[in-house]
C-alpha cells in the first residue's frame, strides 16, 4: 500500500526534495556572500575550500530543524528559519560596509544607539542588487504558493531526520578540524572576527560570538581581587617614566580637548584642486608652541567614536566585541576626570548630540565627569542639524559660552559631529571647496566636510584667543578613527595617486593626527610611534602627576623610554621597524613583507600585543579596578552627578540673552 502511493508522489513533491533544494540554494547564497562581499583574505586551497565547505552543515543542520515540525508546519518551519538565516547573512553584509566588521550579540543589546547609526546612512548602505539575498527565498515561496511544488504531509521518519542532522554534523565537525589545523587556537583566541567568519562561516560566527558574549559576562562575577595583581605587575613593569624636560610643565593649566571627528593624517597638508584641505590645521602644525604627532594611530573597534574616548580616558582598549561605553557604563574607573578632580579641576564635555548617544550620560558618570552638556543645553537650530547633532561652527560658538560658565581650572572635551561619515552636509553653501573627483561619493564629499571642519577650528581658536584662555590651556587635538574606511580603497588609490596595498590600507593609512599645544614650551614634529591609549599617561606627565600607580596600558609618548609598539584591536600591530597586517609581518618603512631574519623579533612583538589586550580586557570585562584604589586617588560616586539642564533652560532664549550681552560690553568699550 505505501509502496504504491510513493509512486503516485513525483520526486519534487517529497519534503526532502524541497529540503534539499533549499540546503543548495541557501549554501551557494551564502558562499558567493562570503566571497565577494567581505573582505575575509582567504589565501591557498584549503581556505577557499572552507570558505565552500563552511556553509554546508550549517544550512543543513539548522533548516534539518524543519524535520521535527509536521505536515505543512514542516514547510513554514522550513522558510521561517530560511527567512531567519537570510536576514542574519544580509544584515551583517550591510553592517560590514559601514563598519567593515561583523554583528555582535552586544551589538544588537545595544539596540537603538545602532539604529541610530545604521538609521543615519542606510542610504549609502544598502543597493538595489540586495534583493538577491532574498531571492531564493521567495522562489521556495513561489514553487508552494503555486502549487509547482505540492506539500508533502506524510510523515517523516525519524531516523531519517537524525542521519540528515548528523551528516550535517559531520560535515560541521570536518570543517572545524581542517579549520584548527590551518589556525590553531582558532575559537580560543578570537581577537579578529574575520578569521571565524572565514574559517566556519557566518552562521557559526554568530553562535560563537553568542557564546563569548555570554562568557564575558560572567566575567565579572567570576573576577575576584586577585585577578588585579598579575594586571598591576605588567603596566608598572610597562611603566615609562616622565622626561624631565616635559613632566609639569602644563601644571594648574586649563586643558581643552577637541574631538576631531573622522579627520585622518592624511588630510594635513593634503591639497585639493590647488588649495589646501584644512589650511587651519596645516597652519598648527608649525606652530610654536605645538608638538605635532606625525605616526599617531587610532586604536578603535566597532564603538569607533566611544572607543577613541575610552581609550583616551582610561588608558584601557576598547572591547573587540560591542562598546565599552555601553556595555561597561557601570563599572569602576580611574579616568582622568576623576584624577583631576583631586588637584581642583572641574571637567566638562560638550557634544551636542543626545546624551544617551553611546550611553555617554552614564559612564560619563563612572569617569566622573562633573558635567555634560549634551543636546538639550545646544539651540538645535534647524538650519543647522547634522546627522549627529549641531553643526561645528554653532557647536563652538555656543559652547564657548557654555564653557565661561565652568569654573578654572577646567577638563573639558568638545566633540565634533560636522565630518562625519557619510559626508553629507545638509546645507551646501557653506561649504568652501568642491567635493574630490574620485567617483565615489563619500570619499569625494569627505574633503568637503573636512574643509567646513577646519573652519569651524579656526573660529574656536579665536575665540580662545580673544578669551585669553589660550595663553593658559593646554589644548590636545586628535582624529578619533579613520573617516575612508578600507572598503574605499579605489577611491583612495585616485586620492593619493599609488596604488593601495593591504599594508597602507590596514596600518599606514590608520594614522590619524594628535597636537598638544602647551603654552611657553617649545614645539616641534614628533616622530615617534604612538596611539590613543598613551595620551592619558603622557597628560598626567605633562600636569606633574606621575601615572606609575595608575593601571595604565600605555606610555608617555615624550618618556625617553616609551613603548613604540602599538597595538590594533585585532591583534595587528604597529611599530617604527615591524607592523603586523591580517597577521602577516611588514617593514614598517618600505611596506614589503618582513625579512625572514626578523621572524622571531616580529612573534615576539605579536606575543606582547596579545598580551597587553588579553590584560586589558581583563580588567574591562572584569571590572577589576573596583579592587584596587591608587593612593592619590579618591573614587568617584557616579550618583553624585546629574546632567539634565534645569527644567526651566529654554536654549534659544539662553544664547540669545547672551549674544546680547556681549553686543552691549563691545558697544561699552568703545
Ligand atoms: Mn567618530
Amino acid at each position: 500500500m505505501e509502496n504504491l502511493v510513493r509512486k503516485e508522489q513525483r520526486l519534487t513533491d517529497k519534503f526532502i526534495f524541497f529540503y534539499i533544494l533549499a540546503v543548495v540554494l541557501l549554501w551557494i547564497k551564502t558562499y558567493i556572500a562570503q566571497l565577494t562581499q567581505f573582505d575575509l583574505g582567504v589565501e591557498g586551497t584549503l581556505q577557499e575550500f572552507l570558505l565552500l565547505l563552511n556553509p554546508l552543515g550549517t544550512a543543513m543542520l539548522f533548516l534539518g530543524i524543519a524535520f521535527f515540525f509536521k505536515g505543512r508546519r514542516r514547510y513554514i518551519g522550513l522558510i521561517i528559519i530560511d527567512l531567519i538565516m537570510s536576514i542574519l547573512l544580509y544584515a551583517n553584509v550591510a553592517f560590514y560596509r559601514e563598519f567593515r566588521n561583523f554583528i555582535t550579540l552586544p551589538t544588537i543589546l545595544q539596540g537603538s544607539q545602532n539604529v541610530g547609526v545604521i538609521g543615519n546612512s542606510i542610504g549609502a548602505i544598502i543597493k538595489p542588487y540586495d534583493i538577491l539575498f532574498f531571492v531564493d527565498v521567495l522562489l521556495l515561496i513561489i514553487l508552494l504558493a503555486f502549487k509547482i511544488v505540492k506539500i508533502d504531509v506524510r510523515a517523516f521518519s525519524r531516523r531519517k531526520a537524525l542521519a540528515i542532522i548528523s551528516l550535517a554534523l559531520g560535515f560541521s565537525s570536518l570543517n572545524l578540524a581542517l579549520a584548527e589545523a590551518d589556525r590553531p587556537q582558532l575559537l580560543t583566541r578570537g581577537f579578529d572576527r574575520n578569521y571565524i567568519v572565514k574559517y566556519l562561516g557566518m552562521y557559526n560566527y554568530t553562535i560563537y560570538d553568542a557564546v563569548q558574549s555570554t562568557k564575558a559576562s560572567a566575567q565579572r562575577v567570576l573576577a575576584d581581587s586577585n585577578d588585579i595583581i598579575e594586571v598591576i605587575n605588567f603596566t608598572r613593569s610597562n611603566y615609562a617614566e616622565p622626561n624631565p624636560k616635559y613632566f609639569g610643565v602644563a601644571k594648574g593649566m586649563n586643558i581643552i580637548y577637541v574631538h576631531l571627528e573622522s579627520i585622518q593624517e592624511f588630510l594635513i597638508g593634503y591639497e585639493l584642486h590647488g588649495e589646501e584641505v584644512t589650511p587651519f590645521l596645516n597652519s598648527l602644525v608649525h606652530d610654536e608652541n605645538m608638538l605635532y604627532f606625525d605616526n599617531f594611530f587610532h586604536q578603535t573597534a566597532l564603538g569607533k567614536t566611544a572607543d577613541a574616548e575610552f581609550l583616551l580616558e582610561n588608558s584601557l582598549y576598547g572591547l573587540s566585541q560591542g562598546a565599552a561605553f555601553t556595555t561597561k557604563g557601570r563599572n569602576t574607573y580611574h579616568a582622568a576626570p576623576a584624577i583631576l578632580k583631586d588637584l581642583g579641576y572641574t571637567s566638562a564635555v560638550f557634544h551636542a548630540n543626545s546624551g544617551s548617544f553611546w550611553n555617554r550620560n552614564e559612564i560619563y558618570k563612572a569617569f566622573g565627569y562633573d558635567h555634560f552638556f549634551d543636546s538639550s543645553y545646544f539651540y538645535m537650530d534647524p538650519e543647522q542639524k547634522a546627522d549627529y547633532g549641531l553643526n561645528d561652527k554653532p557647536f563652538f560658538e555656543q559652547s564657548s559660552v557654555l564653557l565661561e560658565t565652568l569654573e578654572q581650572p577646567f577638563y573639558a572635551k568638545f566633540i565634533t559631529v560636522t565630518h562625519h561619515y557619510p559626508y553629507d552636509m545638509k546645507n551646501k553653501e557653506e561649504l568652501t571647496l568642491a567635493p574630490h573627483t574620485t567617483g565615489d561619493r563619500s570619499v569625494d564629499n569627505y574633503f568637503q566636510t573636512a574643509r567646513y571642519a577646519d573652519e569651524a577650528l579656526k573660529q574656536f581658536f579665536d575665540y580662545l584667543k580673544e578669551s585669553g584662555l589660550y595663553d593658559n590651556s593646554l589644548i590636545i587635538m586628535y582624529g578619533d578613527h579613520y573617516g575612508i574606511s578600507q572598503n574605499h580603497d579605489r577611491a583612495m588609490a585616485k586620492v593619493l595617486d599609488k596604488e593601495i596595498t593591504r599594508f597602507d590600507s590596514a596600518a599606514a593609512l590608520q594614522r590619524v593626527p594628535l597636537f598638544i599645544r602647551i603654552p611657553g614650551v617649545e614645539g616641534g614634529i614628533q616622530h615617534q610611534y604612538g596611539g590613543q591609549i598613551d595620551i592619558l599617561p603622557t597628560l598626567l606627565h605633562l600636569l606633574g602627576i606621575d601615572s606609575k600607580e595608575y593601571v595604565h596600558f600605555g606610555t608617555d609618548l615624550l618618556s625617553p623610554d616609551h613603548d613604540e609598539l602599538i597595538p590594533f584591536r585585532n591583534g595587528d600591530f604597529v611599530s617604527p621597524t615591524i607592523t603586523s597586517v591580517d597577521g602577516k609581518f611588514y617593514d614598517s618603512t618600505t611596506g614589503e613583507p618582513l625579512d625572514p631574519s626578523m621572524k622571531e623579533e616580529a612573534e615576539r612583538y605579536r606575543t606582547i600585543v596579545r598580551q597587553k589586550l588579553e590584560l586589558s580586557d581583563r580588567v574591562v570585562n572584569g571590572d577589576l579596578l573596583r579592587f584596587y584604589t591608587p593612593s592619590s586617588f579618591t573614587p568617584v560616586d557616579p550618583s553624585d552627578f546629574d546632567y539634565k539642564p534645569d527644567p526651566d533652560y529654554d536654549p534659544e532664549e539662553f544664547f540669545k540673552k547672551a549674544e546680547t550681552e556681549e553686543t552691549e560690553e563691545i558697544e561699552n568699550e568703545q
